[in-house]
């Protein structure tokens, strides 16, 4: 193998195939280095539905191919079902645009096969990096590689950004579980669905026809109870569409479930300009609002279309910030459970269901349409006055207020966080 590479990749997910495929077009020599053995991300749970501007950066790059092969090519959109029996509200991408829902080791499969074939990348798997500096890579077993730039999407535990700025400081937020079921389809096949409820909310969608995957969030306060099956049948029961129920319980007792720890790190640091983090190792948040993969994939076209990496990290923290504030927003609103919160969430629902422009609104924050703050704040501020009117009690309860404030802080963190940045 050669010893010196214009880059060197560390990381062959997602986005770590597409920003090897973007420099190896545009005439750079490229090193992908993957740390699993080929085959192996067919195990992993993860990322599973990819918004329109996600399909339209595959297609971008030349992975057009795989929304055809791998993928079920109709994510229209989200149904979110309120709980309580209320009829659920429908969310639908904007302009007609389709998503799409595969198995995360089929789409990763697939990009490792094309980026292999690129020219001018050189594709090694089962080669993990134990550090990195300005000007290359060791590997576990030894030799260095060298490059102009490093370019770590290497994933949430990055050890290229490790190696920039020490052990990483993301947090967590809660637990995840996969659930597979086979022979059964989903009420709206082609959306996503969020149902309120039990534990906090669970995720569900077909990722191939008749096949449908489960995503139950469990907050961390359950970390005991969430080993024991019967606990997770039972919490989750009245929350699933009664079809699902008996499947499900069956590949809990069955033990067939798929655990991950979902973290939030802002995306704020992109690194030097010679060590470049993109992808999650650049930052992550739940996985409620997918959008971890497209935004990988986005950064991967704007980092090789320019050679201001100034320019980069401007471009990708503001066109991040919001949907990275909607995400954090829309957990909490799903998840926390007093009373204030509860009402915030009727009220959320509420909007959603009466209001065309506040659905189309939301969708196109999730796909970055939409930079500025107040985009976001607007009808963050109907909610929490919808949320205020729709409490049960007419006095002013200490509990609520301390709510609302704890509502209003986070925006607010956003909001004072661009103002420093901007001027900056
Ligand atoms: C349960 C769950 C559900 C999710 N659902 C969605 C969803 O529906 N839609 C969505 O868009 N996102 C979703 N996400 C997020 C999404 O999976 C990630 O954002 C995405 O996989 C990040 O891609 P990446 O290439 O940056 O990192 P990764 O996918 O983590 O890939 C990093 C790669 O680097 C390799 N690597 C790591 N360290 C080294 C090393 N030292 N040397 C060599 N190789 C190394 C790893 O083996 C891996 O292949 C979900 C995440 C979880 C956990």
């Amino acid at each position: 193998m050669e010893k010196r590479f214009d880059i060197i990749v560390v990381g062959g997910g997602p986005a770590g195939c597409a920003v090897a495929r973007a420099f190896g077009l545009s005439g750079k020599s490229v090193a992908l280095l993957e740390a699993d053995p080929e085959g192996q991300p067919k195990q992993r749970f993860a990322g599973e539905w990819l918004h329109p501007q996600g399909v339209e950066a595959l297609e971008k790059l030349g992975f057009g191919e795989i929304a055809e092969k791998v993928g079920r090519p109709r994510g229209r959109g989200f149904v979110v079902y309120p709980g309580h029996g209320e009829s659920p509200v429908k969310l639908d991408y904007v302009d007609g645009q389709i998503g799409l829902a595969f198995h995360h080791g089929d789409l990763v499969e697939e990009m490792r096969r094309i980026v292999a074939n690129t020219p001018g990348v050189s594709f090694l798997a089962g080669v993990r990096v134990k550090s990195a500096d300005d000007h290359g890579v060791v590997l576990e077993n030894g030799p260095r590689i060298e490059a102009g730039r490093v370019i770590g999407a290497d994933g949430r535990a990055s050890v290229v950004r490790r190696s920039l700025r020490g052990a990483s400081s993301h947090k967590p937020i809660s637990a995840m579980t996969g659930i597979l079921l086979e022979g059964v389809g989903a009420p709206y096949p082609d959306y996503g669905h969020v149902f309120l409820g039990q534990p906090s909310f669970l995720l569900g969608y077909e990722i191939a026809p008749q096949t449908v995957r489960i995503c139950v969030d469990v907050p961390l306060k359950y970390k005991a109870e969430m080993k024991n099956p019967d606990w997770l049948i039972e919490a989750i029961r009245d929350t699933l569409p009664p079809a699902w129920r008996q499947p499900a319980a069956e590949q809990i007792r069955k033990g067939h479930l798929s655990w991950q720890a979902n973290h939030f790190l802002a995306r704020a640091d992109y690194g030097n300009g010679r060590r470049i983090m993109i992808g999650d190792a650049a930052g992550h948040t739940h996985p409620l609002t997918a959008t971890g993969i497209t935004n990988g994939l986005v950064d991967a076209i704007e980092l090789a279309g320019t050679a201001d990496f100034r320019a980069f990290v401007r471009s990708r923290r503001r066109a991040c910030r919001v949907p990275e504030l909607l995400s954090r927003a829309l957990y909490d609103c799903f998840s926390r459970e007093d009373a204030f919160s509860q009402s915030l969430r009727r009220a959320v629902v509420s909007l959603w269901r009466h209001d065309e422009r506040e659905r189309a609104r939301t969708m196109g924050l999730l796909m970055g349409n939409g930079q500025s703050f107040l985009t976001f704040a607007g009808p963050f501020l109907k909610a929490l006055w919808g949320a205020w009117k729709g409490r049960g009690s007419k006095r002013v309860d200490a509990a609520d207020l301390a709510s609302a404030a704890s509502w209003i802080r986070l925006p607010l963190a956003y909001a004072l966080a661009g103002l420093v940045k901007s001027r900056n």
